[in-house]
């Protein structure tokens, strides 16, 4: 009777409960009409127009880790997206998962060979931070980005070591132009006092949210003219 008590009150207490819950769980994350957003289920893919969750980090992360994920997620919000062989100049200067890319979800940038975890970067901060900051500041959408390129062989200034530049890990951003005529330059504006100013302060620390290391003119005499974005080993906002 004892033995049958324990038994009972393992499969009523317990087991019962984990197997409802492993149900449960099943359910919500496999089920083709599960009533998880996609953006909160970790087992689907990272849609890079969705809306930004605590776990899209992690999904972007985990895209930009497999060449064939990052163009296909990149494909879903920049398009057309060229994707090239890799470009192997020695060890220390290359450009791997090479992508080029012209047209964002809604801006266009001047022809852009990068790799593809910094193009899919660019995008989802267009699409989630640039555009919304510039309707809400400044009431226009942002027709263009300009950019000073994105692979460049070389060291960092004023020192041996290589820049992220040299593995097209980084992205230089220079100017923003929008749909009613304004053109904003960061050489020209960053001093400015008024709505421009606030929204280049404002993309710069949504940049940040997408990219490691955001260097702007606020860092040094050197970032005058852009915004400096890379995926390195050192992160900072500045
Ligand atoms: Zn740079």
């Amino acid at each position: 009777m004892q033995r049958r008590n324990r038994i009972g009150w393992w499969l009523g207490g317990l087991f019962l409960p984990l197997v409802a819950l492993a149900f449960a769980t099943t359910t919500l994350l496999y089920h083709p009409q599960t009533p998880l957003p996609a953006e909160w289920n970790p087992t689907r893919p990272l849609d890079p127009t969705a809306p930004s969750t605590r776990i899209t980090e992690w999904k972007l992360a985990r895209a930009v880790a497999d060449p064939q994920l990052c163009t296909a997620a990149l494909g879903r919000i920049a398009m057309p997206v060229v994707t090239l062989p890799p470009q192997e100049t020695d060890d220390q200067c290359h450009i791997r998962n090479r992508v080029q890319l012209s047209e964002l979800a809604t801006a266009r940038v001047a022809a852009l060979e990068t790799r593809c975890d910094i193009a899919l970067r660019l995008a989802m901060w267009e699409h989630h931070g640039l555009q919304p900051t510039a309707q809400a500041l400044l009431g226009a959408e942002i027709t263009r980005i300009h950019h000073f390129g994105s692979y460049s062989c070389r060291t960092i200034a004023g020192s041996s070591r290589m820049s992220q530049h040299a593995t097209a890990n980084a992205l230089d951003i220079s100017g923003f132009d929008l749909a009613n005529g304004q053109k904003i330059r960061l050489r020209n504006d960053w001093q400015d006092t008024g709505n421009t100013a606030e929204f280049l302060r404002s993309a710069r620390d949504s940049a940040c949210q997408w990219f490691r290391m955001v260097l702007s003119p606020d860092y040094n005499a050197a970032h005058y003219d852009h915004f400096h974005m890379d995926q390195g080993r050192w992160s900072g906002c500045r």
